[in-house]
């Protein structure tokens, strides 16, 4: 099994939380948005299209997945077109969640057999799945716009997990949002595959993004990705 390094930082002088404040004025409900929510034009305008294109898909924000009341909080990116856009559950059908659901399996986040269907009875233990953008970008690439305007739903999704421990981003752009979800500066904490930052009592944990892309080009390979989940089941027990 490769080693990763473990860098640690700690941000402890930090909020421990993101404010309760967060939601306050923003006028949107709680941590899932409604299937037509319509605050970003260019990924509504991308989400009509493909519902014109492909009407059997579920093309609509989707939300997460998993156990609200679990211990671990995993932070995607967004939801790949073929895979959670088509399917409407987090990381379903495409190669992503093919790493993503194996090793969650393998270390005990997840029962059953993952089939890439939202119907396949897989379940999550003591964890949950949501991305930093709800609706699928185009090009995998949602603007900063985007990602400050869906900000609130993943500080609902924080502050709907009261058990919560551990959150796991996979890449830097559900780093980036979720240190500001949690109202702590990115230059904190940098970025970087392996690294556990430790805001008050929650410990993040980074991750390269399981996309095809960087497994395929090798930088991540499944050895340093299942490391990662080592080291959180290490530190959960
Ligand atoms: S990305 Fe988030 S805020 Fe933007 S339209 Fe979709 S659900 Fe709404």
């Amino acid at each position: 099994m490769t080693t990763i390094s473990r860098t640690r930082s700690n941000l402890a002088h930090g909020k421990a939380t993101p404010s309760k404040s967060a939601l306050a004025g923003t006028g949107l409900p709680g941590s899932e948005p409604d299937r037509n929510c319509p605050l970003c034009p260019r990924l509504v305008s991308f989400r009509e299209a493909a519902r014109a294109r492909e009407p059997e898909w579920f093309n609509s924000p989707v939300p997460s997945f998993g156990d609200p009341n679990g211990r671990l909080l995993i932070v995607g990116l967004a939801p790949g077109m073929q895979g959670a856009n088509r399917t409407g559950r987090p990381f379903t059908g495409d190669y992503a969640g093919d790493l993503l659901y194996a090793t969650l399996l393998e270390y005990g986040f997840a029962k059953g057999v993952y089939q890439a269907r939202p119907d396949d009875g897989l379940t999550l233990v003591d964890c949950r799945i949501g991305n930093a953008v709800h609706c699928v970008p185009p090009q995998n690439k949602p603007l900063p716009a985007e990602i400050n305007t869906c900000r609130p739903y993943l500080v609902g999704k924080i502050e709907t997990m009261p058990n919560l421990r551990a959150i796991l981003v996979l890449g830097r752009v559900a780093h980036d949002s979720t240190l500001k979800a949690l109202g702590l500066r990115a230059a904190a904490a940098p970025f970087a595959h392996g690294a556990v930052h430790q805001a008050g009592a929650l410990q993040l944990y980074d991750s390269y993004h399981c996309s095809r892309y960087n497994t395929n080009t090798r930088v991540l390979t499944p050895a340093m990705f299942r490391s990662v989940f080592a080291n959180v089941r290490a530190d959960l027990g």
